[in-house]
């Protein structure tokens, strides 16, 4: 039976206009290029379990604008269900990136519906029991996002947290987290660690389970009482790295609840970020089971 992966989280609509020289203020250019992509982290991590062969379901919200229905929209096609992403007065999130001739962006998020979240509605505990994980972000409201992950260990689901956009984390959170999976950056701001081996243990003092990942380099996990793991990325050509933490997050999740262990999870999320990052986009990039598996053959 395929996993059963619960996802609350932000979803955005990335405006993303290309241009030689970035404006500035009071200047105008004229851009190269303009794309239209969905986003957010929380809705590339369900588009990634989903692509992973889980069953997905995704809780959180989008405005009653066109962007949001395309944003809806892009769910359902992606096979993610929707029963727990809401409708909101007002705009959808998007996310305003500029991305100049040396390929180095700048981003303005704004939140918009996902900044409305509150918390876990009544109705969507449903969608979270018997889920085999919770994957949360800090793209949401952090009361809403605590609350999410109360609820899952109420529920007896393993919450894993992506602490990103890099903030401090308050206890109440921290305590209902079973998996954290920073990138080498944000492990570095929550601890002031740069050496990921110092940060892992430093991080284990708060969660049971720490994986870091470490971009080309890999990514390493640790438990509590155990020698951290490293497992090395693939040597591949990338073309466009967005979306690889987000790929790898959701694709270690369903391994795990498939049942590996977090070594084996770790090679089919290598597999999967290796495969997104030779392809330009987020959501659009990331490959399914089938490709993985045969990538890994
Ligand atoms: P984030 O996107 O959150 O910053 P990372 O950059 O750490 O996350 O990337 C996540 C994972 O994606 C890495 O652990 C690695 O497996 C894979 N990855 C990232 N960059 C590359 C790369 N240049 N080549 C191969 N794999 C990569």
């Amino acid at each position: 039976m395929a996993a059963r992966i619960a996802v609350f989280g932000s979803v955005n609509m990335d405006l993303v206009a290309y241009t030689d020289r970035v404006p500035a203020t009071g200047e105008t250019v004229t851009g190269t290029d303009f794309r239209q992509v969905p986003g957010g982290k929380g809705a590339n991590q369900a588009v990634a379990a989903a692509r992973a062969g889980a069953s997905v379901a995704f809780l959180g919200a989008v405005g009653d604008d066109s962007f949001g229905t395309s944003l809806r929209t892009n769910l359902v096609g992606c096979g993610v269900d929707v029963g727990g992403l809401r409708t909101v007065p007002g705009p959808s999130g998007v996310a305003h990136i500029v991305v100049d001739a040396g390929g180095g962006n700048s981003i303005i998020v704004v939140p918009g519906a996902n900044g409305r979240v509150t918390g876990v509605a009544e109705g969507d505990r449903a969608l979270l029991e018997g889920a085999s994980a919770l994957l949360l972000q800090l793209e949401l409201p952090m009361e809403a996002v605590t609350a999410a992950a109360r609820a899952g260990r109420e529920l007896g689901v393993p919450v894993h947290l992506t602490p990103a956009p890099a903030q401090d984390l308050p206890a109440e959170l921290l305590e209902s987290v079973d998996v954290l999976v920073p990138n080498e950056h944000e492990a570095a701001a929550l601890t002031g660690r740069t050496d990921p081996r110092e940060a892992l243990s430093a991080l284990l003092e708060d969660v049971p389970e720490v994986l870091i990942t470490l971009g080309g380099e890999g990514s390493l996990y640790g438990a509590r009482g155990t020698e951290p793991v490293h497992v090395p990325a693939h040597r591949v050509a990338a073309v466009d790295t967005t979306a690889a933490g987000d790929t790898f997050c959701g694709s270690f999740a369903v391994a795990r609840a498939e049942g590996r262990s977090p070594e084996e999870a770790m090679r089919f999320a290598a597999a999967a970020a290796a495969l997104s990052v030779q392809r330009h986009g987020a959501s659009t990039s990331m490959p399914d089971r089938a490709e993985v598996e045969e990538f890994l053959r």
